[in-house]
């Protein structure tokens, strides 16, 4: 091909934008207005807020109305002129995300509605050792269908379900979780023909991820640059910049637990040698040996830790000191001002916060005159479960009219 046949790179000649592409626009922006009132809001104030006319705001609410996008609070706030006014706010029914999650212990279950208020929420105690991906996926699947019927019970319709996995994932496929035995799992697709026949468009991400995202949410102003660790099974990280999730190149950003704390140190199941997750993971913690018959890994480190007994206590000491070099190396490289520990790691966050830190103190440049802030997640063990729930709602919430017009997923068919 010759230089001359390549596609211009020049832009477009600019194109009047046309009435039916703006219908949706409006819509949207009249959804945001309502979406960051935080509380409800007048026709008029919406009016005032976009510079769209009356009509065209009775119009869109209308619009939003009819699709349980929104609904009328008849709480009565006072206008300018002193008159009663009818309020507008998130409908608490109509479409509403679900988050799946593999914990070290078990497995989670989330349904949220439109305003992130977490509707349903399921825990299911599973033993991983020996089990199929597609078991882990089948109890899942069952949960799933328990979790849309609680939807239904309180006129929730769910649109999408996303799952955390513990490693990297891409396009619905989870490349890696040694913790799990899994290598390349089509979690996405697998998950989506065990719901039939359901049909939910099923998304599958990072778990330490969607946890970041959760507590993103839930979290304060304050919460802008921070590193969420997750432990369990294995050690993951979510990496927010600037109120904003560092996915990095490829989507696979974060694998803290594969970072090296000791030269040619213990064997990871990865392949490699001296990895975190080797001295910090739930299974590092016990020993390598598996929890006792009945126990899942973190009630049997909680429960022996509480007992005080001292080969556990001496295991989360050396955890700890080993996440906090682990945290030190990516705290010097990205300069963040707060840690949350998450997963198990928030229930084991008074053994583990000490060492952390003093490590922290120690190795992080900058930390004798901008400390680091180290404390449990927020949501505890539920941020990914909560986050990836969250994660599966905000479809709609960004799309409104896209769920307006039925596309680009179909509802839900009813479920007996
Ligand atoms: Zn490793």
């Amino acid at each position: 091909m010759s230089p001359r046949a390549r596609p211009s790179r020049s832009p477009r000649p600019e194109e009047p934008v046309r009435q039916e592409d703006l219908r949706p626009l409006n819509l949207e922006l009249v959804f945001r207005h309502i979406l960051a009132a935080g509380q409800p809001i007048s026709r008029t104030e919406l009016a005032a807020a976009t510079g769209l006319t009356r009509p065209t705001i009775t119009r869109i609410t209308e619009e939003l109305l009819a699709g349980r996008l929104i609904t009328e609070t008849g709480l009565a706030r006072n206008g300018r002129a002193g008159r009663p006014r009818v309020g507008l706010t998130l409908s608490a029914s109509g479409p509403a995300g679900l988050g799946l999650d593999i914990r070290a212990d078990g497995l989670a279950a989330c349904v949220v509605d439109l305003g992130g208020t977490v509707r349903h929420l399921a825990f299911t105690p599973f033993r991983y050792a020996g089990r199929a991906a597609a078991d882990v996926l089948a109890q899942l699947a069952g949960m799933t269908r328990a979790a849309v019927r609680a939807g239904a019970a309180q006129d929730l319709d769910v649109v999408t379900v996303t799952l955390a996995a513990p490693g990297p994932v891409r396009d619905g496929v989870v490349r890696s979780a040694p913790a799990l035995g899994w290598r390349h799992v089509e979690a996405g697709a697998l998950l989506h023909e065990a719901l039939r026949p359901l049909d939910l468009p099923v998304m599958v991400d990072n778990e330490a991820t969607l946890a970041a995202l959760g507590e993103l949410y839930a979290g304060d102003d304050s919460l802008g640059d921070f590193v969420y660790v997750s432990g369990g099974l294995g050690i993951g990280a979510g990496i927010v910049l600037d109120g904003r999730l560092m996915r990095g190149a490829r989507g696979w950003s974060g694998e803290l637990g594969h970072t090296v704390i000791e030269h040619d140190g213990l064997p990871c199941p990865c392949g490699a040698r001296g990895c975190l997750q080797s001295y910090a993971s739930l299974p590092a913690i016990l020993g390598g040996e598996p929890a006792p018959a009945g126990l899942t890994p973190d009630v049997a480190v909680t429960s022996r830790a509480e007992a005080g007994d001292p080969a556990t206590l001496a295991a989360l000491d050396r955890a700890g000191t080993a996440l906090g070099i682990g945290l030190a190396n990516a705290l010097n490289i990205l300069d963040l001002d707060i840690v949350l520990l998450g997963g198990s790691f928030s229930l084991l966050a008074s053994w583990l916060t000490g060492n952390v830190e003093a490590e922290i103190g120690r190795r992080v440049l900058t930390a004798a005159w901008a400390p680091v802030t180290v404390r449990p997640a927020l949501l505890g063990p539920d941020a990914a479960v909560i986050g990836a729930a969250l994660t599966s709602v905000d479809q709609v919430r960004r799309q409104p009219s896209a769920w307006l017009t039925g596309g680009p997923r179909a509802r839900l068919p009813s479920v007996s």
